[in-house]
């Protein structure tokens, strides 16, 4: 992995998950699980095998702050599922 140009692409270019829900092919992740509003994928440059992103579909800056409760609750019980069949998996 090339910090540096990880670095300036995180703050010059467009938001990873964003590009990747758009299939925009410089940013390709092997997605595992989705939903209607979540999105689960490996981490291109993982630190623990197995290492697997979630992100809600929509944008958001801050999850904690830019989701609502109901939707950040959402979010954990998603985070919950991915967790357990990772964990069954390795
Ligand atoms: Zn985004």
């Amino acid at each position: 992995m090339d910090l540096e140009t990880y670095a300036e692409r995180a703050q010059s270019g467009p938001c990873f998950v964003c590009a990747l829900l758009a299939g925009n092919p410089d940013y390709p992740h092997e997605v595992v699980f989705e939903d209607a509003e979540h999105i689960a994928f490996l981490d291109r440059w993982p630190t623990l095998p197995g290492k697997v992103l979630v992100a809600p579909k929509v944008h958001v800056e801050h999850v904690v702050r830019d989701l609502d409760e109901a939707a950040y609750i959402r979010l954990l019980l998603f985070v919950r599922q991915i967790t357990l069949a990772v964990e069954a998996v390795f």
